[in-house]
């Protein structure tokens, strides 16, 4: 499977007919993704386990998409794979009153991944130009100068030695709807219900218009951004783990060298 077919070039548009939530191109079943899913989740564990010991580098995998777009359910299925070690997840909530007395970005570095670590971002500084923007919880005059904050911001991440990635989960309204309709009806399913999304759900195509503007203004060669179709789960995880894969391989990870002479060390008894 191509990556690049989900990347948006830098400097691009981004039309949202051309890309369909539903499509599951290179892939035709559940069970034919079942084996290369399986392939990549150990290439995954293998490739992390390198770039925790190495200790040089890190990557940061920002997750955004609608409500029940499934950014919980990449965490699980994907990023699973992962030694927890190594591993931070921050969740991006409506700021408390010390966040917003900062800039935006403040809350953001410091959840940054350290060498070594792989830093995922559940929702992110995107909110920031996405939520912010449609709901007018700040105007014009300051969201529409976070693009080039965002871009600067993740560039001085990148020239440290973070690899980012940009995942956008991309379902469409009508997966959106069967999905509430389960949280709503289905006992273990109720505590993510938030009537919050309801609203949310009546501002679909501002949010749509919101997210092609971060797409085409913020994927770069040093953070793109990808546009996963997501309405099917089985094909999404796929996805996902093909990115994350092809983006930790270009990362020359390597175990760093052992002790020199390592072979001549005799292990003492026990004292
Ligand atoms: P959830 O992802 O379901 O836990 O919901 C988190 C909520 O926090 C979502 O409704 C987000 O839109 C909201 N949120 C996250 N970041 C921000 C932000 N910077 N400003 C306002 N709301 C935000
Ligand atoms: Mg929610």
């Amino acid at each position: 499977m191509k990556v690049e077919r989900f990347r948006i070039e830098p400097g691009s548009r981004v039309d949202w007919s051309e890309h369909d939530p539903e499509a599951t191109p290179g892939c035709a079943s559940k069970a034919a993704a079942a084996a290369p899913l399986a392939r990549n989740l150990e290439r995954l564990f293998e490739l992390q386990e390198m770039l925790y010991a190495q200790g040089e580098r890190a990557l940061l995998i920002v997750l955004q998409g609608m409500d029940t777009s499934g950014k919980d359910g990449v965490i699980e299925h994907v990023m699973g794979a992962f030694n927890p070690q190594g591993v931070q997840i921050t969740p991006f909530k409506v700021p408390t009153p010390d966040e917003l007395a900062h800039d935006f970005l403040w809350r953001v570095h410091k959840a940054t991944p350290g060498r070594g670590m792989v830093g995922i971002f559940n929702r992110s500084h995107y909110e920031d130009v996405l939520v912010v923007r449609v709901a007018r919880l700040a105007p014009k005059a300051v969201w529409s100068k976070r693009y080039a904050h965002i871009n600067a911001f993740e560039k001085l991440l990148a020239d440290s030695g973070v690899a980012i990635v940009k995942l956008f989960l991309h379902i469409s309204p009508e997966e959106q709807v069967k999905r509430l309709i389960e949280r709503r009806d289905t006992p273990g399913k109720q505590w993510k219900f938030s009537p919050g999304d309801l609203e949310v759900r009546t501002q679909w195509s501002a949010y749509m218009e919101a997210y092609a503007d971060a797409l085409e203004r913020c994927s770069t060669a040093w953070a793109p951004w990808y546009v996963v179709p997501a309405n099917k789960k089985w094909y999404r995880n796929l996805v996902v783990s093909e990115i994350l894969v092809d983006t930790l391989s270009r990362l020359d990870l390597a175990y760093p060298p052992p002790p020199e002479n390592i072979a001549t060390f005799e292990i003492p008894p026990a004292g």
